[in-house]
């Protein structure tokens, strides 16, 4: 039995211009680019975000 403790944890970028966390640091950069030149949040890009329960902000 091979003891591989992979940490499996997957690593995340988070926009910091809005806080959306995404899995691909190309997506975050998408969005940082996004929000900071329209201050509002591009659907075609925040699709690609994860959800972190941040506030625990459900309906
Ligand atoms: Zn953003």
């Amino acid at each position: 039995m091979s003891d591989k403790n992979s940490n499996t944890e997957q690593q995340m970028y988070q926009c910091s211009e809005c806080g959306l966390w995404y899995v691909e640091e190309e997506w975050k950069e998408k969005c940082e680019i996004w929000c900071r030149e329209n201050k509002s949040c591009n659907l075609e890009i925040i699709k690609h975000s994860v959800v972190r329960d941040v506030a625990g902000e459900y309906n």
